[in-house]
């Protein structure tokens, strides 16, 4: 952020340098303008075609072409004078943005086939992502991909609900979510109930001449009973249809941040149907390593400036720490108790029969034979029979 800065106080520089020469040289060309026509109307257009110059004509003459060469070289030499602080901007970017940053990859991370297979499948899937149907066909074909239909047809159809759903068109969205309503209700998703509520709400908003079809569509609720709250503010708003919603109490209800939300309530709920991440693995990807970058390339500097490089060597693991915030935190992690670690694949969770989790080592260090005594409550019990979790 400090280096976007300084860029943009350079780069602030030159514009007010830019905009000050602008309105001086307007001014300047305006003003020999000027002064060239005044010459041209007061002394040569008295003088008549067929008669030679005086020499006092002359003399002006040669002192107005004198004018304007001055005025030119000077306007000219200002200008170059800004080409200085334009370089400054160049050097600033260099100076305050890292562009080496072979020093912080892996070496060999992308080679192979197989690998940037790998790579061009994430950015392929990341295209499909976002609607840009075409380009992620043309990758497909061009790194060979070989994506078939099956691999494709779910992010087409999540793109074809959600335009429609930007329209104002529900219908598609209405039908996926009945097609695919008891794994939805399973994941505990209230889509369906939010997109007919979506719909309730247009009829009513067109007054009472949709009463008698609001009160048949209010049929699709029964199924929704744990919505009690938004059901009861659903009907109560019928009773205000004659004066029209928006003077009523449930005015909130045309608020057209339900239509917002719906999107994201269908995007969620579809990807997790799908067994998708909401958010683009690519995209997830590249903002954490824009986050993690600046403190690798200042560990690696403080490194070279010591003299210890050799310190880091192994690249699959970082030299420190680095908290990308909690947005990027998508496993639970454990830290045992007793010992103060964290969990690892080596060393993970247990349950012990009490229901008090600790860690396997620490387990092991309890134990005194096939009797463990858990350290909180204290229940006796077997360590054998304590059981794994996994989060
Ligand atoms: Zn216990």
């Amino acid at each position: 952020m400090d280096a976007c800065i300084a860029v943009e106080r350079e780069l602030d520089r030159v514009l007010s340098k830019f905009s000050g020469l602008q309105e001086h040289d307007r001014k300047t060309l305006d003003d020999i303008a000027q002064y060239v026509q005044n010459i041209r109307e007061n002394w040569l257009m008295v003088v008549p075609s067929d008669q030679e110059l005086s020499a006092p004509h002359k003399l002006i003459l040669t002192q107005c072409l004198r004018k304007v060469r001055d005025t030119i070289t000077r306007v000219g030499s200002e200008h170059r004078d800004l080409h200085s602080s334009v370089s400054k901007v160049g050097k600033a970017i260099d100076r305050n943005f890292v562009a080496e940053f072979h020093s912080v990859t892996t070496a060999g991370v992308f080679e192979g086939e197989d690998k940037s297979r790998q790579l061009n499948e994430v950015v392929c899937e990341h295209f499909l992502r976002q609607g840009m149907l075409d380009i992620a066909e043309q990758l497909n074909e061009e790194a060979q991909l070989n994506m078939s239909g099956d691999q494709k047809e779910p992010f087409l159809e999540l793109h074809r609900i959600l335009g429609a759903l930007k329209q104002r068109d529900m219908q598609p969205a209405l039908r996926w979510a009945q097609l695919n309503r008891n794994q939805l209700l399973a994941h505990g998703s209230s889509l369906e109930f939010k997109l007919h509520r979506l719909y309730f709400i247009d009829l009513i908003k067109q007054g009472p001449s949709r009463q008698r079809e609001a009160l048949m569509y209010a049929r699709n609720f029964s199924l929704f009973t744990s919505h009690d709250k938004d059901l009861q503010a659903l009907m109560g708003s019928l009773l205000y249809l004659r004066q029209g919603i928006q003077n009523s109490p449930y005015a909130y209800l045309l608020d057209p941040l339900y239509w917002d939300e719906i999107c994201d309530v269908f995007t969620r709920d579809a990807c997790a149907l799908m067994g998708l991440s909401v958010e683009s693995p690519l995209s997830v990807s590249i903002r954490a390593g824009c986050i993690a970058l600046p403190p690798l390339l200042n560990i690696r500097q403080v490194m070279q400036a010591r003299q210890c490089s050799n310190v880091w060597s192994a690249k699959d693991e970082l030299p420190v720490e680095i908290d990308l915030g909690s947005e990027y935190r998508f496993h639970s992690i454990f830290a045992c108790p007793i010992l103060r670690q964290q969990s690892s694949e080596n060393n993970p969770p247990v349950r012990l029969m009490c229901g008090h989790v600790i860690s396997q080592d620490a387990l092991t260090k309890l134990a005194n034979g096939s009797k463990v005594k858990c350290p909180y409550c204290p229940v006796e019990q077997n360590p054998e029979e304590a059981k794994r979790i996994c989060f």
